[in-house]
């Protein structure tokens, strides 16, 4: 991403204060009229997450492992990997075989093209996984999977772009597979809305970021979804107004990371996260976190970020950018490594995601725990 020309950019939807006004009015229209009454393409507007016990919370976290996605997804992500290089390939074949391997049913495909780059041609591919093609409405979770490009003649080192975006594209595989079980249950109870990731080819500037040398994987991806029916043969709706809501992890993995509000409209959605951070506080579900919010911060405004959602932005769709501000330090620096992440600030954010997905799908996770004691055997 690009944090220069921030602030020049306006948010396209609509003005802060109307949205409010107009959620508050759509979210009681719901409960006075007829759900059925709305059409797919507004209901987003309407959607209510549940909130979890804390039996359902602790049943929730119990498969996630920080050690697991370290081994397992991570180190995998850890190589040079700017697009069409070796190390592109091995990842896509990783992100894959992950999701290929799971038993919630993932369908996982790829988008790949061809873009002029300032080195020439070179060939990109996005990969999207679906966990019901078929489901009219989506959460959507994005990274990035390209390392930034460094000539190794000028520079002699691997660039392992560690939080940019490893690490992101780690925890949402481990996401996949922590949930994996109360995604299949989903699922099969909730076949009109659904979770989808999102692997971006190409976000980084191959030479200098421009317009054009920046983002192929989003521009090309968001151009492509608008252009396909959803569903199948419609011809007034496309994939894009499949999107409830575009949540992009950029830039995560250092410490103390601050995620401040780019976007009005779904400060609803950041708040729900600060919510969940406050409640995991409480229950002593996060590590190295003395203070009850240090993450989420709904109520501080931030100028815009370039990266991978402009495009989805510049089309309509309502986004939530969580990128650190400030930047890790180790930004663009051959420190962007393995060493210099945090892993207790990566654990917090993985439960505090996964506790927000499931919200999110209305997805209760089955609780070993009874919630009447007395009538446990
Ligand atoms: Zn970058």
């Amino acid at each position: 991403m690009w944090r220069g020309a921030t602030t020049a950019m306006t948010e396209r939807s609509h003005g802060p204060s109307k949205m409010r006004l107009c959620s508050t009015v759509a979210i009681w229209v719901t409960f006075i009229h007829c759900v059925a009454a709305i059409p797919w393409t507004q209901e987003k507007l309407h959607h209510r997450a549940v909130t979890l016990t804390q039996d359902e919370i602790l049943a929730a976290l119990t498969s996630t492992d920080l050690e697991q996605m370290w081994q397992r997804d991570l180190r995998p992500l850890l190589v040079t990997r700017y697009p069409g290089s070796v190390g592109s390939r091995a990842v896509q074949e990783h992100i894959k075989t992950t999701l290929g391997s799971l038993g919630a049913g993932w369908e996982v495909t790829e988008d790949a093209f061809v873009s002029q780059t300032p080195y020439g041609q070179l060939p990109f591919t996005n990969i999207v996984a679906n966990l019901n093609s078929s489901a009219n409405r989506r959460l959507v979770l994005a990274c990035h999977y390209d390392s930034k490009y460094y000539p190794p003649q000028w520079h002699g080192r691997e660039f392992q772009g560690a939080t940019d975006s490893a690490v992101p594209c780690a925890m949402m595989l481990e996401l996949a597979r922590a949930l994996d079980e109360e995604l299949k249950a989903q699922k099969a109870t909730s076949p009109d809305l659904t979770l989808q990731l999102l692997f971006f080819d190409g976000e980084e500037a191959l030479f200098q970021w421009t317009a054009t040398d920046s983002l192929y994987g989003s521009r090309h991806l968001a151009q492509k979804m608008e252009t396909t029916p959803h569903p199948a043969g419609a011809t007034d709706t496309n994939q894009l107004h499949t999107m409830d809501l575009f949540v992009l992890l950029d830039l995560i993995g250092g410490p103390d990371p601050h995620f401040y509000n780019q976007f009005p409209s779904t400060t609803y959605w950041l708040s729900r996260l600060q919510s969940i951070e406050k409640r995991l506080h409480s229950m002593n579900e996060l590590v190295d976190h003395p203070h009850n919010v240090q993450y989420f911060w709904p109520n501080r405004p931030v100028g815009h970020i370039q990266d991978d959602h402009i495009p989805f932005l510049n089309r309509g769709v309502p986004i939530l950018h969580l990128i650190p501000s400030p930047f890790p330090s180790v930004w663009h620096t051959f420190d962007d490594n393995e060493q210099n992440l945090d892993r207790s600030a990566i654990q917090n954010l993985n439960k505090i995601m996964q506790v927000f997905v499931l919200e999110y799908l209305n997805a209760r996770p089955a609780t070993a725990i009874p919630s009447n004691p007395q009538n446990a055997p």
